[in-house]
């Protein structure tokens, strides 16, 4: 007698009197409960990559809107157009950077890619657990890939943070920034090097995927190179120990990571980050690296005949020229200056730099204001001769790009106070209305 087959998962073995549905496909049969059980697995794993739509992968860029970093169709040259959006300046620094993220996130979606691929074409007559281990394999193989951290060298205030911000709002990927002076080696006073990544966990709200695909921001990092007139001699607490200690973030490990950050707690449980794929931007000043750039450079920043000797050198930007054995002779360790190959430069800002970081960007200072002020009906207008004050007084007092904001915040007191609920439609800003504040502003830093 023919009997009739019975349909049964085959994970469980339990059949669809047994289960709230079975799905059918390729002549087998699994229940949800198994299913979602499966696919939980398989995301753990995984991440969200291997569920994301194909379409996304190779979603074209559209201007205004927002690319992530799946879509490989985001070329260096739109990543640049972005940040100009927002940076003044820096093309040296943007091109490098542009180049160092989109490879980056290139390797990390081939990577994913082959992994995905691994995980159905070896698929054919195995388990689904042994399935999951070769894929696992393979994209542990194809993740040995050189991981392209990035080190910006440049006075302070000059947009190193601002490039490494904009990246990551244009990626949509979690950023966080850490001042490398706070850190301290463990045991030490001060914050472990791990939590550097519990931040990073903060701006992913825990999502552990999406933090190991983010971008950490390291500023001050020349604050802990190693001192060679370090008088103590007891162990460098701000200096070597501490690079040691970030080494393993920077070459791709898996660290254990204290939710809360800040001093471990026995009873937190630790949370296993791979560093593999986070993308690692230092920023420094590294004051008197020119010194050692020009020895280098076998001239002298100043003396006779140093400028006919070397007439193609710029010498008023020997920044430029930095490469990784300043940064050894400036006192980071070998190790750390390996794990950061990528090495560009900022310049100072001049006064045409300055003057542009007022109205420019998408969100420039004066903009800000006229739409501060237009929320509250007002149409603000500013003479150009007041925009060519505040920058002449922030160069003065070298007060930076920072500077430009306190400065217009002493213009704009006065008005922002006054205006709303005036019925007044318009302001304008005149020459002789900003002196007299900009007079009492600089009283004050004297
Ligand atoms: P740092 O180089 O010290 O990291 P930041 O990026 O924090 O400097 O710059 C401080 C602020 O100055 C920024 O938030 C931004 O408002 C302004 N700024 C600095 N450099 C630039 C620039 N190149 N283009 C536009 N704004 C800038």
């Amino acid at each position: 007698m023919d009997k009739k087959k019975v349909e049964k998962c085959v994970f469980c073995g339990r059949t669809s009197n047994e289960v709230e549905m079975l799905l059918q496909g390729g002549g087998n049969s699994i229940c949800v409960d198994c299913a979602i059980r499966v696919s939980e697995y398989v995301h753990s794993i995984f991440g969200d990559e291997i569920f994301a739509d194909p379409a996304s992968a190779s979603a074209v860029h559209e201007p205004g809107k927002t690319p992530s970093c799946e879509s490989l169709s985001v070329t260096p040259k739109q990543i640049t157009a972005f940040l100009d959006q927002y940076v003044i300046g820096q093309e040296d620094a943007k091109k490098s950077l542009s180049v160092a993220v989109y490879n980056h996130y290139k390797r990390i979606n081939e990577a994913f890619a082959r992994k995905a691929a691994g995980a159905s074409a070896k698929g054919r007559g195995k388990s689904e657990a042994e399935k999951v281990l070769d894929a696992e394999k393979s994209a542990l193989e194809s993740l040995e890939l050189e991981k392209s951290n990035i080190l910006l060298v440049g006075p302070t205030g000059t947009g190193k943070t601002l490039l490494a911000r904009t990246i990551a709002r244009m990626l949509n990927v979690p950023f966080a920034i850490v001042d490398a002076t706070v850190l301290t080696e463990a045991g030490y006073v001060g914050e472990d090097v791990e939590s550097i990544l519990s931040r990073l966990l903060q701006a992913a709200d825990y999502d552990v995927a999406r933090a190991e695909r983010g971008i950490v921001f390291i500023d001050e990092i020349d604050k802990i190179a190693r001192k060679s007139d370090n008088p103590s001699i007891t162990r460098d607490v701000s200096g070597e120990g501490v690079q040691q200690a970030m080494l393993k973030l920077l070459e791709g490990s898996i660290v254990n990571v204290p939710p809360a950050g800040g001093r471990k707690h026995p009873e937190q449980k630790m949370i296993p980050v791979n560093t593999t794929n986070i993308l690692f931007i230092c920023g420094g000043a590294f004051e008197g690296i020119e010194k050692r750039i020009a020895q280098r450079l076998n001239t002298r920043v100043v003396g006779y005949g140093a400028r006919e000797k070397k007439d193609h050198i710029d010498m008023d930007n020997l920044l430029k020229y930095i490469a990784p054995q300043d940064l050894r002779a400036y006192g980071l360790i070998p190790e750390i200056v390996g794990r950061l190959p990528i090495v560009t430069y900022l310049n100072p800002l001049d006064r045409d730099a300055l003057r542009r970081i007022l109205t420019e960007p998408k969100n420039a200072l004066v903009r800000q204001y006229v739409h501060l002020f237009e929320l509250d009906g007002v149409k603000l207008t500013i003479e150009p001769a007041v925009l060519d004050m505040i920058v002449d007084t922030a160069l003065k007092y070298k007060l930076g790009a920072r500077g430009l904001r306190s400065i217009c915040e002493a213009i704009m007191m006065d008005p922002m106070y006054d205006l709303p609920g005036s019925g007044r439609k318009t302001f304008r800003i005149t020459a002789e209305y900003a002196r007299e504040r900009i007079e009492r502003f600089a009283g004050t830093l004297q």
